[in-house]
């Protein structure tokens, strides 16, 4: 096996994290099985950067390299490459079937996959091990119980059968309640999905039991009041005629971008000098949709006004500059980053009305929600918004109103950190309860450059 480590520790880190106090921070080990910037690999790494270093120590574990692990590694965060077969890890949510999983090669190998983790995690003594995706919550979770550390699933996905195969919903709403020792979702939209609460009467003396072990936790969007890729000289809004309405978000058919086009088409006609935005690119193999909206882009005429950024690095640099972000799903949202991004960026938002977006947005104060796969409703929104600047500009100061209150980085690592004590302090107790053997802490070794080596 080869796990590529970066491990960018400062001497003085090393020297912190010294074996011998009995304040040393906790190893929290966070696993995510791709390194492509997502939604929910962008909250890691937002989350990763913010957490308490005199309280704990983020080492991050990948199953492939790229980005992500390029950020983390600026960012200064110990982290671990140990590489998943390309079968697994490109294998899509909407065909994650349990013949998928278990196809027997497949099998074989994600059982390696499960013993080197939890050596892993006994190796480096991991105190408390923290997914972040559907496949790493599945081989993270199975890992720690191996490896008998406690693990926290971070559950960003609706686990339901319009976004799951319903072999995966039923299996993983069942792991929920047996792998975890803590279920964190990132909107009551998805917690909702993962049935946690027991439906029997039997199951319902246990309710109270269940309740205490999920917490819903939004992703913070923006650090000290900015978004954390906005540099100051970048927000500022370049001159121009027409107002720029902008859809942020990678380009999949459930994302919505034919909708946001044949809005678009409906709007051109009453406001004519609108320009469109389309920002992101196709990430999961799906570049066969990309190649059909830029094909409904030339039929539906709005080859002049409507741009393709791709994706974008400086996102809030880009959120910045749009007069409206827009928001299409065609199917519930579990959160929606970008919703909460444009409003920190003080933009009118108009989404879709689904999943979490409803719990983000203010309806009418705020945006104005539509019904999902509603082309037409969403154009009368949009003009509704550009044909009202004033009420536009109060939407924009609401959101940003919103987001210092609710989507702060810092308030979700406050609330991350508070759930790692408690589960921490449960395996305490549990400890205490039964001693398995004498713990000793080891010495931090002082790699500093990325290497790579067999165990
Ligand atoms: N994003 C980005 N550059 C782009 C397009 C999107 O950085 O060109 C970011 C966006 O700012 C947001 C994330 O990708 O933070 C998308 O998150 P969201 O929860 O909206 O959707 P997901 O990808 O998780 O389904």
């Amino acid at each position: 096996m080869q796990t590529k480590r970066r491990d960018a520790a400062q001497p003085s880190d090393v020297n912190n994290a010294s074996a011998d106090r009995p304040c040393s921070p906790r190893r929290i080990l966070l696993m995510d099985h791709t390194a492509t910037l997502g939604g929910g690999e962008i909250a890691l790494l937002n989350l990763v950067k913010e957490l308490d270093r005199r309280r704990f120590t983020p080492i991050v574990m990948l199953g492939t390299d790229g980005p992500l692990a390029e950020r983390l590694h600026d960012a200064g965060v110990e982290t671990h490459i140990l590489p998943l077969a390309p079968s697994i890890l490109h294998t899509r949510k909407d065909t994650l079937t349990l013949g998928a999983l278990t196809r027997a090669k497949d099998a074989a190998r994600l059982v390696k996959y499960v013993i080197r983790t939890s050596r892993f995690i006994r190796k480096q003594r991991i105190d408390l091990v923290h997914t972040n995706s559907l496949k790493a919550d599945i081989l993270g979770g199975l890992a720690s119980r191996l490896a008998r550390t406690p693990v926290i699933w971070h559950v960003r996905d609706r686990i339901e059968d319009d976004y799951l195969p319903r072999g995966a919903v039923r299996l993983f709403r069942a792991l929920c309640r047996i792998l975890p020792n803590h279920v964190v979702a990132n909107s009551q939209a998805t917690l909702d999905t993962i049935h946690m609460q027991p439906s029997s009467r039997a199951g319902a003396l246990f309710e109270d039991l269940t309740r205490r072990r999920a917490d819903v936790v939004y992703s913070g969007v923006i650090h000290d009041g900015v978004h954390p890729d906005v540099g100051a000289e970048q927000s500022e809004r370049s001159p121009r005629n027409g107002a720029l309405v902008g859809l942020v978000g990678r380009i999949s058919p459930w994302k919505g971008q034919h909708i946001f086009l044949e809005a678009a088409a409906q709007v051109r006609e009453a406001h004519p000098n609108v320009r469109f935005q389309i920002i992101g690119s196709a990430m999961f193999e799906e570049h066969e949709y990309e190649a059909y909206i830029r094909d409904l882009t030339t039929f539906l005429n709005l080859e002049d006004c409507v741009e393709f950024t791709g994706f974008r690095t400086d996102i809030g640099a880009v959120v910045a500059n749009l007069d409206v972000l827009v928001h299409a799903s065609t199917m519930g949202e579990p959160f929606g980053q970008v919703v909460a991004e444009g409003m920190a960026a003080g933009k009118p938002v108009v989404a879709t009305r689904g999943g979490g977006v409803p719990e983000i947005m203010l309806e009418g104060v705020t945006g104005l929600l539509v019904p999902m796969n509603d082309a037409p409703a969403m154009a009368d929104a949009l003009c509704m918004v550009l044909a009202d600047p004033v009420r536009a500009e109060e939407m924009g100061r609401q959101g940003i109103r919103r987001v210092r209150d609710l989507f702060t980085i810092q308030h979700t690592a406050r609330k991350v950190e508070e759930i790692y004590e408690r589960v921490l302090a449960q395996r305490g107790a549990a400890r205490t309860r039964a001693p398995r053997s004498q713990r000793t802490r080891p010495q931090v070794a002082a790699v500093r450059t990325a290497d790579v080596h067999d165990e």
